[in-house]
């Protein structure tokens, strides 16, 4: 039924970059054998999911919407598709997104446009536009994607779903091709907090093969996901309300906090005051790893090599200036330029400081109280072409996701209503770390 779905709605979405139709109904096969056979099925058998295209799976392509990767095909899986066959769900195909994630609209794909299931004439927000939109669709009801500053949130907010960028360690980097690798995590979007918890506890846990990974045992976040949090205290950082947020979202954000109290929640100001350096000094952190991570892509091995080459030199210099995209070159060179000697201690280093100044932030917060309550994002779903010109106003529709990456905190993005243009309205909570059991009780409690 999915596949269907696919093949009569995705022409005109976009959402998928390339769908695995043969694998896809083996799988579903494999699934009905077992069940007609009474062997044990995975927690997730038979349900269809929507890959992004930084994420590895063996013998199919990943592009990470690049042409510079255009026909790279992976000869391993990514430990969470590892552990997505385990449990038993069909992989179904793989999703569009700003190439190497990095944009906040999919428009920077070097590879195909993504519509936004609510308004086609409107972006689906990004990077991991393809597999909210797919959700948003309806052609499937789950999909990974991945964040380095806002890329589950930003477009499950612009797509009506719901997303869960889990705490930085949790779910395993291995086999994701690396963006920003201090700020990178996999993470689940779905219909509704219940999809997310159980493609959650499906990905989440220690992997030998990330060094990064966090040994911390994995709570059960389905065992108490219908029991409301008791003596919840929820703040409200004034950095994220003051300034520009459309009235519908102050609208959508005071009716949860109405909904909170109902429900037994004290409501506390809290400050996070370092804010207002987030953009910078996650622009600077996140250019400056990219461009180190993007120099393996240089015409030797993966995919894309200049038809013709003066020498050596020449030759990775035409492949990386015919391979890369505008923005993905823009990052590059921004990266290499703060990390370069003179450069280093006055960009890099004070973007390091400042991230920890916004870590000490939230830890102060979280003293206070259990989860935080913010927009997440300024705005709805923009029009194609509104900020593609404008790098800085891009940038800033990730204002209000950002820091839960540099400070490695869980947060997630609930659908909360649809402004006058019937466009959804994303609010987002975030947790301390290791806390996504009970951010997603919360979540479940007001959805
Ligand atoms: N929009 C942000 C960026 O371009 C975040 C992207 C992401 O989370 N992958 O860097």
């Amino acid at each position: 039924a999915c596949l269907d779905e696919i093949r009569e709605r995705d022409e005109a979405l976009g959402a998928f970059l390339s769908i695995d139709e043969a694998e896809a109904l083996a799988a579903a096969r494999e699934t009905d054998r077992k069940r007609a056979a009474g062997e044990p099925l995975g927690s997730l058998a038979g349900v269809p999911i929507a890959i992004k295209d930084n994420i590895n799976i063996t013998g199919r392509k990943t592009t990470c919407a690049s042409k510079i990767l255009e026909a790279f095909v992976s000869p391993y899986d990514a430990s969470v598709i590892a552990k997505l066959r385990e449990a038993d769900a069909i992989l179904i195909g793989k999703t569009n997104m700003d190439e190497f994630a990095m944009g906040s609209s999919t428009e920077f794909s070097g590879l195909q446009k993504t519509r936004n299931p609510v308004d086609p004439e409107r972006v689906p927000g990004g990077s991991s536009g393809g597999s909210t939109a797919a959700v948003g669709a309806d052609l499937v009801p789950l999909a990974l994607g991945s964040s380095t500053g806002g890329s589950i949130r930003q477009p499950a907010a612009f797509c009506g779903v719901t997303g869960l960028k889990p705490t930085y360690g949790r779910v395993s980097r291995f086999g994701l091709v690396a963006y920003g690798s201090s700020l990178d995590q996999i993470g689940p979007i779905a219909r509704d907090v219940d999809g997310v918890a159980r493609l959650f506890q499906v990905i989440a846990g220690h992997c030998e093969r990330d060094s990064t990974s966090a040994r911390v045992a994995t709570a059960d976040v389905l065992a108490d996901l219908e029991t409301p949090p008791a003596g919840l205290k929820v703040g409200l950082p004034v950095e994220f309300s003051s300034g520009d947020v459309q009235p519908e979202i102050k609208a959508a954000m005071a009716k949860l906090v109405a909904r909170l109290e109902e429900a037994g929640a004290e409501i506390v100001e809290v400050s996070l005051p370092h804010t207002e350096y987030a953009i910078p000094a996650y622009y600077l952190l996140a250019t400056a790893e990219a461009s180190s991570n993007l120099a393996r892509f240089d015409g030797v091995r993966y995919t894309h090599r200049t038809a013709d080459a003066a020498n050596l030199r020449d030759m990775y210099v035409r492949s990386r200036s015919e391979g890369f995209g505008i923005e993905v070159k823009r990052r590059i060179l921004l990266g290499t330029y703060c990390l370069s000697s003179g450069y280093y201690e006055g960009y890099y280093l004070n973007a390091q400081r400042v991230r920890t100044k916004i870590i000490e932030d939230y830890r102060a917060a979280f003293a206070k109280v259990d989860v935080l309550l913010a927009p997440t994002t300024p705005t709805t779903a923009f029009p194609f072409g509104d900020r593609t010109d404008d790098p800085m106003s891009m940038y800033l529709s990730d204002i209000f996701t950002v820091t839960a990456n540099l400070a490695g905190i869980p947060a997630m993005s609930l659908p909360y209503g649809a402004d006058g243009d019937g466009l959804p309205i994303g609010l987002q909570l975030m947790g301390n770390h290791f806390q996504e059991a009970h951010l997603l009780r919360t979540a479940r409690l007001v959805e």
